[in-house]
């Protein structure tokens, strides 16, 4: 679940011009209370007049070009769409109502619409040109990711062109998001018997109860399907939903999907580039296909040798089960390897499980972030769009420094993931504001750990968002606005403080009061690298697909092209019938990019280093990492940003040391 967790609508809105943040002051973040689609399309209708507005104004301004004019009136129409932006995800993602949803859905691509405007308007292209250099580093770095934004958009094309490349962004946004959209509508549901949920946890059968006819209906989402595939002793249950499951929004988004290759491949030999992939890596720290094809490959190299030692620990373990077995199947793999976690490393997921409930847990994660950076988090007392939707604040030493929202768990209709959506960023004194949405149980539901740990991802960006927002200068550096391929990482860095026996201590307490005992998190630690060579395989296998998908237009057979990118890497790749392409939701909004959160590792394994030198909890490193990676925004190159924290340049050490901690 984690590898699914993303920042969609900053991928979706820089698929043009890299131009995003969020709204000026005088616009409140979101609307207040449940938004109607009326009221969202309202508020849309009022967003898309303003950027009208602003965009006309500077257009038409007869004004001297300088950082002092011309910049403020852009970086506030940047702030307006990205802030426009990050409300129409969140009402696509947690609408009330199916028509809400399909508003906010609307307006994402409205908003994006508006960016393309914006990178293909000729007119601020020759103002935000004429500007002398300017002396500070920060300013001069915005103008030349600005230019290059524009460059990337086709400003360079005649009127025809220019109107082809808005033209084809438009289709490719609608396309996009429509890909994203149709995923939770593609859910499928299977029916088990009562016999059939043997091995899951109690508080799983509790809840899924037979209906008149004795079955018990299972759904395509995680909540079920996770559980499911890791604890059910019934390899037919497994076999039947692993099934269903690699066949959500299939075939609806095939044709969607091949829309969207297609057209991305005609938008980048418009403006140039001979495929989608090198004009969607220009602006990225591994900035060609070839970079980022080498990253692949070496990362491969020091993985597929603990891959297959894992491949061979699950299926030591199946040949118990199935005497004469010769091959691990797909939906052996996770209940195989809890097994194995159980019986070689003596660790079982259901014991952790028992002291992680959601309470506890939101608890915790609120309290790891005051202790290591020294802020206080409260209540924030505000309308919110759902009774379960909790509020906070965030302060330093007496002053508040963010917002945020947690909409943490399932309804009916609402986005099937987790990622944290930036709604307003902090610039020119205003708050950031941001939300997590996520899909974990409510109250005292049990989680698993891997949830425990997917939850401190998420809020790990909107962290960074928080402190990458403090009186910036500028919207367009303030808050997650690195390169691309940089932003996995923090969030990637902090999962490891799930591992952390002082951190869980605080929070992980089970129902009667027991604190988590030091010996299982001891047994957690020693299984933790168990299966990472098989898994970061996979995630090579699916970087690739998202790699080769877009260096050419799309292949005739989408399923069959995807099954075999992913075979390059991957050592227990999809069953045959699997069409996992259509629900693979990065496809839309990270484009060509997916080896995004492969690259973010690498950094996150080499940034950790410190904090095992100096101590996790330890409050100068983490004060350090705070102002030298995150605070900075986007007002530095990425590198060195990281290059500042370590004292040298990224290495891959650190990775391919993690890759022979389980032997
Ligand atoms: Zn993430």
């Amino acid at each position: 679940m984690r590898t699914f967790s993303a920042m969609l609508f900053l991928g979706s809105i820089m698929m043009g011009s890299a131009t995003f943040a969020a709204a000026p002051a005088a616009i409140p973040p979101i609307l207040i209370g449940v938004p109607t689609a009326a009221q969202v399309n309202q508020r849309c209708d009022m967003l898309v007049a303003r950027s009208t507005a602003l965009r006309k104004a500077l257009e038409t301004s007869k004004a001297k070009p300088t950082v002092a004019t011309t910049l403020p009136a852009f970086d506030k129409l940047n702030e307006l769409i990205g802030g426009g932006a990050g409300e129409a995800t969140l009402y696509r993602e947690t609408g009330a109502t199916a028509a809400a949803r399909s508003a906010g859905e609307k307006c994402e691509v409205r908003m994006a619409s508006e960016s393309t405007k914006l990178s293909l308007s000729r007119p601020i292209y020759e103002h935000i040109k004429a500007i002398a250099a300017p002396a500070d580093e920060t300013t001069k770095l915005y103008l030349t990711r600005v230019l290059g934004a524009f460059e990337r958009a086709g400003i360079a094309l005649d009127d025809a062109g220019r109107a082809k490349a808005q033209a084809l962004t438009d289709e490719v946004s609608t396309l996009a998001t429509q890909f994203e959209a149709n995923i939770p509508k593609g859910q499928r549901t299977i029916t088990a018997t009562p016999a059939e949920l043997d091995g899951l946890p109690q508080d799983f059968i509790d809840a899924h109860k037979a209906g008149p006819d004795g079955k018990i209906t299972l759904r395509t989402d995680y909540t079920d399907y996770i559980p499911v595939l890791t604890y059910a002793k019934s390899s037919d249950l497994r076999q039947r939903f692993y099934r269903e499951f690699q066949l959500r929004a299939y075939p609806d988004n095939d044709t969607v999907l091949r829309g969207l290759v297609n057209k991305r491949d005609e938008l980048a030999k418009l403006v140039g580039r001979p495929n989608y992939a090198t004009l969607n890596f220009e602006d990225r720290m591994l900035n060609t296909p070839d970079k980022v094809q080498s990253l692949l490959d070496d990362m491969a190299s020091a993985a597929r040798p603990a891959a297959e030692r894992d491949y061979a620990k699950k299926l030591a373990v199946l040949q118990q089960l199935q005497p004469g077995t010769t091959k691990l199947e797909p939906w052996d793999n996770s209940y195989v390897g809890q097994l194995v976690q159980k019986q070689s490393y003596g660790y079982d997921r259901q014991e952790a499980r028992k002291y992680f409930n959601y309470d506890n847990v939101r608890d915790g994660i609120l309290k790891l972030t005051e202790d290591m950076f020294a802020v206080d988090i409260r209540p924030w007392n505000t309308p919110k769009w759902d009774k379960l939707v909790e509020a906070y604040e965030i302060y330093d030493h007496g002053k508040l420094i963010g917002r945020f929202y947690f909409d943490s768990h399932p309804r009916d209709g609402k986005y099937e993931h987790a990622n944290a959506v930036p709604l307003r960023t902090g610039v020119r004194g205003a708050i950031p504001v941001a939300a997590l949405v996520m899909n974990l149980p409510a109250g005292k539901g049990l989680m698993e750990h891997g949830d425990v740990e997917t939850f401190l991802h998420e809020y790990g960006h909107l962290l960074h968002a928080i402190f990458a927002g403090q009186n910036q200068p500028w919207a367009y550096e303030s808050g997650i606005t690195t390169e691309w391929d940089f932003v996995e990482a923090p969030s990637q860095m902090l999962e490891n403080w799930v591992y952390d026996y002082d951190t869980l201590a605080g929070f992980a307490v089970d129902a009667s009061g027991n604190t988590i005992p030091r010996d299982l998190v001891e047994k957690m630690n020693k299984a933790r690298y168990f299966s990472i060579g098989m898994d970061d395989m996979r995630q090579l296998g699916l970087s690739n697909v998202s790699l080769q998908y877009y260096l050419a237009p799309a292949p005739a057979d989408l399923g069959a092209a995807a099954r075999q990118y992913d075979a390059k890497y991957d050592v227990l790749p999809p069953a045959p019938y699997s069409q996992f392409q259509d629900s693979f939701p990065h496809l839309a909004g990270y484009g060509a990019a997916y080896y995004t959160y492969r690259w973010s590792i690498v950094i996150a394994d080499d940034m950790f280093t410190e904090f095992e030198k100096h101590g996790l909890r330890d409050q100068a490193t983490a004060a350090r990492y705070r102002k030298l990676v995150l605070a900075p925004g986007g007002t530095k190159p990425a590198a060195e940003l990281v290059a500042d924290f370590l004292g040298r340049p990224i290495s891959l050490d650190a990775y391919r040391a993690k890759m022979e901690k389980d032997q």
